[in-house]
């Protein structure tokens, strides 16, 4: 059976992105296994397929030549690293066609914005995408959501979402850290009802739902989550390294 890896990184002294500390952040994996994919995120929709846009960084790592918060591999030794600070992250294996996908899925890249000067709808969320225009088949395929904020700390005052009272996901309060009291939105209910809504069987939906922000705080700093939430911007930067394996 196909499983979903996964290695996860926190780092509390630097704002690192894919060409900074990588040599310092994969010392265990580097040398023993093959490229690296790591999109350029940037709050987008779009996914990449490693091989359409690449553009290397270093002997190992595969970057893309535009912006993608997305990848997508189809081979067990390419991993997919994305950076986060928040921002929950979603892995998706199509047992059948063995293609494996990593997505970022920050509030918006999984709720677009709706278009200020058109009357055109909100765009597709990144899941909805691997979906549709990637074709990955929701009943083989299986995903993971994890390593992210929870509703607890999230706040949502700076969306104009939390002002809409149309908004269709469920809000409520923050109950800890300095956004206490405000309006939150629950990323992990918003990923698990698109996927759902897709077509994904519940069975085949993990959910990690720990918080980046008030849980893991008390490892060693190697191994803690940074949060832009907790310790605010520019930091630290967390690294999720996704594979799969047969
Ligand atoms: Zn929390």
């Amino acid at each position: 059976m196909l499983k979903i890896r996964y290695s996860f990184f926190g780092r509390m002294d630097g704002n690192f992105g894919v060409d900074e500390y990588i040599d310092e952040l994969f010392p265990i994996v580097k040398g023993k296994m093959g490229p690296v994919f790591a999109p350029r995120a940037n709050f987008t929709n779009r996914i990449v397929e490693m091989g359409e846009e690449d553009f290397p960084i270093s002997q190992w790592i595969i970057g893309t030549r535009n912006e993608a918060d997305g990848g997508i591999v189809s081979k067990p030794d390419q991993r997919i690293v994305l950076f986060n600070a928040d921002c929950p992250l979603v892995a998706v294996l199509d047992q059948q066609t063995e293609r494996f996908a990593a997505l970022h899925a920050g509030f918006r890249c999984i709720i677009r914005e709706i278009p200020k000067r058109s009357k055109a709808p909100r765009g597709p969320s990144i899941i909805h995408e691997l979906f549709t225009r990637h074709k990955f088949s929701p009943n083989t395929s299986k995903a993971f959501v994890g390593f992210g904020i929870g509703p607890c700390c999230y706040g949502a005052a700076h969306w104009e979402e939390a002002k809409d009272l149309t908004f269709k996901f469920p809000v409520g309060r923050a109950t800890r850290g300095s956004r206490c009291g405000q309006i939150s939105f629950d990323l992990y209910t918003i990923i698990r009802s698109q996927l759902l809504e897709v077509g994904l069987r519940e069975a085949n939906i993990s959910i990690y739902n720990r918080c980046t922000s008030c849980e893991m705080t008390d490892f060693p700093a190697t191994l803690a989550y940074y949060s832009r939430c907790r310790d605010g911007p520019n930091k630290g930067r967390n690294a999720a390294l996704f594979w799969f394996t047969k």
